[in-house]
């Protein structure tokens, strides 16, 4: 393609961003606008000229605001010129993964930003691809849960650093305010059901530290329990060496089903491997010379499972908490009741999700273990 197809092609492309900003509903000539950048992008690349270009691409970020109405509207940029990151990202990465095209919050910021100094910054995600790319992985649609699942309490847009931790406390904030984290996401957020709703107290502070700073808060609590990846209930299986089977007890399927390696024997072989891996020794109520066979667990606050798992055939069921008629009920049914702690048997869940979107976005990912003895 020769320099007279640029020029009118990028005149075109100028005269398409007036349009989107005057008619920012007119999908057409978005649609329009992605094969424009598209074809310059081809161009730029093709023949390393970036000069015609500088312009287009320079008028471009002033007019950015249009980007940003679209990308609300139409759920992204990859739908839009994500492809598109030459004329947006003049400096290069053309033929970089997708990850690393997601810098355009920070070109919003810092527009002039060059080459080099593009290079040195860490990456990013925008907030709400970040939402969505968790809502999906997540599924959080499939679940009636006790509190909104996804984002809760709106930060900034460009999320660099996330901290992870188990519940979205005072400590925690606080810790995350000492990591420049953009980002909280825990497995224990706010607005649970039945709660009082009123913004007084401890609620008052900690929302009002996560606003005045800016933090964005997600929380994911069933779909984080029962994730088959990044899940509390897999990950703890995998941190006490549990070999997973395939069958689920319990309302919504919460409760998992496994076996223990063979050095797990007995009851108190169970007991020694929890407290050797988790860090603490649990509450058992049974016979610590009982013989071990199907064992069945939930993560947290899962102890009036126990019925269940005794149904699906488990010989000694695992939970965090533990009630006075769990004690009961695992003394007249012969079937052991370990209470490893709600916070300790959820750590692991959402430091692996943390892990896992650290990974995918190249941002930074800090677990933070606020300890709870419950
Ligand atoms: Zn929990």
């Amino acid at each position: 393609m020769g320099a007279d197809h640029h020029t009118g092609a990028e005149a075109e492309l100028l005269f398409l961003l007036l349009l989107a900003e005057e008619f920012p509903e007119q999908r057409v000539v978005h649609e329009r606008m992605a094969g424009l950048f598209g074809r310059l992008r081809r161009v730029n690349v093709d023949d390393g000229r970036h000069g015609a270009l500088g312009g287009v691409a320079v008028r471009a970020l002033g007019r950015w605001d249009v980007g940003r109405r679209f990308e609300h509207r139409h759920g992204g940029w990859e739908t839009y010129p994500a492809r598109a990151t030459g004329p947006f990202g003049l400096q290069g990465r053309y033929n970089e993964p997708e990850r690393q095209t997601d810098r355009y919050g920070l070109r919003k910021q810092k527009p002039k930003t060059s080459h080099k100094r593009c290079e040195m910054d860490p990456n990013f995600v925008n907030r709400d691809k970040l939402a969505k790319y968790l809502e999906k992985t997540l599924d959080i649609t499939r679940f009636r849960d006790y509190c909104p699942n996804g984002i809760q309490v709106q930060g900034r847009e460009v999320v660099k650093t996330i901290v992870t931790g188990v519940t979205a406390s005072g400590a925690l904030i606080e810790a995350a305010l000492e990591a420049k984290a953009d980002a909280i996401l825990v497995h224990h957020g706010y607005f649970w059901r039945g709660e009082d709703p009123r913004v007084v107290g401890s609620r008052h502070k900690r929302l009002k530290l996560l606003l005045t700073n800016d933090i964005n808060l997600f929380a994911y609590h069933l779909p984080l329990d029962m994730h088959p990846e990044f899940g509390n209930n897999v990950r703890l299986a995998r941190q006490l060496e549990l070999n997973v089977e395939e069958g689920r007890f319990g309302e919504n399927g919460l409760g998992w089903l496994g076996t223990a390696g063979d050095n797990v024997k007995t009851v108190g072989d169970l007991a020694q491997v929890i407290e050797q891996r988790l860090g603490r020794t649990p509450l058992v109520i049974g016979d610590l010379k009982q013989r071990v066979e199907r064992i069945g667990w939930c993560t947290g606050a899962a102890q009036n499972m126990l019925a269940e798992a005794i149904a699906a055939g488990a010989s000694a069921y695992l939970s965090g908490e533990i009630s006075e008629p769990t004690v009961h009920l695992a003394r007249e049914t012969g079937v052991a009741y370990l209470a490893c702690g709600h916070h300790a048997t959820e750590r692991y869940g959402v430091q692996a999700l943390g892990e896992h979107i650290a990974d995918q976005f190249g941002i930074e990912h800090c677990f933070v273990d606020i300890d709870n003895p419950v």
